[in-house]
């Protein structure tokens, strides 16, 4: 089987074509966590570990770094952050001078990435993180930022010749953050040709002059540290979002940039789309209020799912993730691909390759010797209503002969499962079997009597039926009792769940049992 027709493994080949035969590679991802990073981020961060794990199936050493770029700018408040008019009084500082808002870390960049960090480990990202407010401020950069300033003439032309206004001739390629006020409210007034470099703020009417060798407060722009960083880590590999990736973007300048003044190789890459959010509402940016991050992905998702949905989705193309009705069938596209992996479902080979590298691919730890045990999500989400969301009655319903490892997966869908349909799932997927021991709801004399005719057949013969004998046997019932089979459907629900419509009826008198069946059909 050829290992090239997944864009995983299509990447890991061109990066050792462009790179040659290394010893090590060095794949980087990185975000500003000036917000809750959000899943449409996330895509840079599992698209490179699926690069990653391509490099490493081809037995290569890989070292996968991502970079919190921490020493950024605070310049909004989120709406969805509280105390707003505390955070309000550090803009302009860095976000790691920011106090956590919640008031638990030790700062508000620390939160958003603690976030991060403590979840990606879930879905098999296992990084090492580079803080870039640590290296800013303990002068890591300090010979990379005097270079820079050596090179500022040329760096101004590189970015000037896709700029519509010129950039001013008192253009510096630094920012500097107040050593009094912490905020970037700075302009640079002389750089003495070595270490020296003197501000004033416009803040707070600091004048200084700060030693780069030592000082903490210098920091290169976007343009120039990106590409200063891809020289410093030897960089092999970096996608970035197509914004980055337009003519004249980031990447374009910082292509020229890392060759000309840092003397390094621009790294391989390649432009990644957005992720749009379906059945949900509301936007996805990190910016705005509404924020869906990979822990609310990973509430409907369970964590193979989550690897499944990019890793079968090209990085080029826009796709949505949803949490509406099509959850159902991204679980059933995810147990026929395990299906056609370990023989169970067959087709064409080509197919089939195509399927296993996916499998493969989404999988957090190794991939299991023999099939894990499936159990459907659209069977788990009347399971786990019919136990109140006790996953642990689900698994004790199934009987199940299996290894707790299976077992672990199936609490974690059927816990998906629930969070579904408690949150997004349409109304006609919800329910709640009538408590016991609540009074009998009131009906009719005739409507009694289709009841009793309804627990009748279950008494006697819901041991011998499957669903599509059961279906029938309610049908006839519906008729005995002189009912149109659609009044007689509402009749059921209502008794059941008090609800006029429910999961499909006979499937659901199975899945709830004989001795529950009959208790909620009892007493009329
Ligand atoms: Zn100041």
């Amino acid at each position: 089987m050829s290992k090239a027709t997944h864009w995983a493994d299509t990447y890991a080949e061109k990066i050792i074509r462009e790179k040659g035969d290394k010893e090590l590679y060095v794949c980087a991802s990185g975000i500003t966590p000036s917000g809750t990073v959000h899943i449409g981020n996330f895509r840079e961060i599992i698209t490179v570990e699926l690069v990653v794990r391509a490099l490493r199936d081809r037995g290569k050493q890989v070292r996968f770094v991502y970079s919190w770029d921490d020493y950024d700018v605070f310049r909004k408040v989120p709406a969805n952050m509280p105390q707003q008019d505390t955070l309000a009084d550090y803009l302009r500082q860095p976000i790691t001078l920011t106090p956590d808002p919640f008031g638990t870390e030790e700062s508000y960049a620390r939160r958003n990435e603690k976030e991060v960090e403590d979840l990606l480990p879930l879905v098999g990202v296992e990084p090492e993180y580079i803080y870039q407010a640590g290296r800013y401020r303990s002068s890591t950069y300090a010979a990379d930022i005097r270079k820079a300033l050596e090179h500022r003439e040329r760096i101004r032309e590189i970015l000037d010749e896709h700029r519509t206004a010129a950039l001013p001739t008192d253009w510096w390629p630094i920012s500097v953050f107040c050593t009094a006020c912490n905020r970037d409210t700075t302009e640079v007034k002389e750089w003495d040709g070595k270490d020296g470099i003197s501000y004033t703020c416009s803040s707070c009417g600091n004048e200084e002059r700060l030693d780069l060798s030592s000082t903490p407060a210098v920091k290169l722009f976007w343009r120039i540290d990106w590409p200063m960083r891809w020289a410093y880590e030897g960089v092999d590999f970096e996608p970035a979002g197509k914004d980055h990736h337009s003519e004249g973007g980031s990447f374009d300048t910082g292509r020229r940039i890392v060759k000309e003044i840092y003397d390094h190789q621009v790294p391989t890459t390649f432009p990644y789309d957005f992720v749009r959010i379906k059945g949900r509402g509301g936007k996805i940016s990190s910016s705005s209020g509404e924020v869906v991050s990979l822990k609310d992905v990973l509430e409907i998702y369970q964590p193979e799912l989550v690897r499944y949905i990019f890793a079968s989705t090209r990085p080029n193309t826009e796709f949505a993730i949803s949490f509406d009705l099509d959850v159902i069938k991204l679980y059933e596209d995810y147990d026929r691909c395990e299906r056609i992996y370990f023989g169970g479902e067959s087709v064409n080979e080509n197919r089939a390759a195509k399927e296993r590298r996916i499998y493969e691919l989404s999988q957090v730890d190794k991939v299991r010797a023999t099939m894990p045990t499936q159990v459907p999500f659209r069977h788990l989400c009347s399971l786990i209503q019919i136990q109140d969301g006790n996953a642990d009655g689900v698994i004790e319903f199934l009987e199940l002969n299996t290894d707790e490892e299976d077992l672990k997966k199936i609490r974690t869908r059927a816990r998906c499962a629930w969070n579904w349909t408690r949150q997004y799932a349409p109304d006609s997927f919800r329910f709640a079997l009538r408590p016991r021991g609540s009074t009998p709801i009131e009906l009719t004399e005739g409507q009694r009597g289709a009841i009793g005719l309804l627990r009748r057949e279950i008494e006697q013969n819901l041991d011998s039926h499957d669903e599509k004998s059961l279906s029938g046997a309610i049908y006839t019932l519906a008729g005995e009792a002189g009912m149109e089979p659609k009044e007689f459907f509402k009749l059921v629900y209502r008794v059941l769940i008090e609800k006029e419509m429910g999961p499909r009826l006979a499937g659901f008198l199975l899945t709830i049992g004989k001795g529950r069946a009959l208790e909620l059909l009892g007493g009329y």
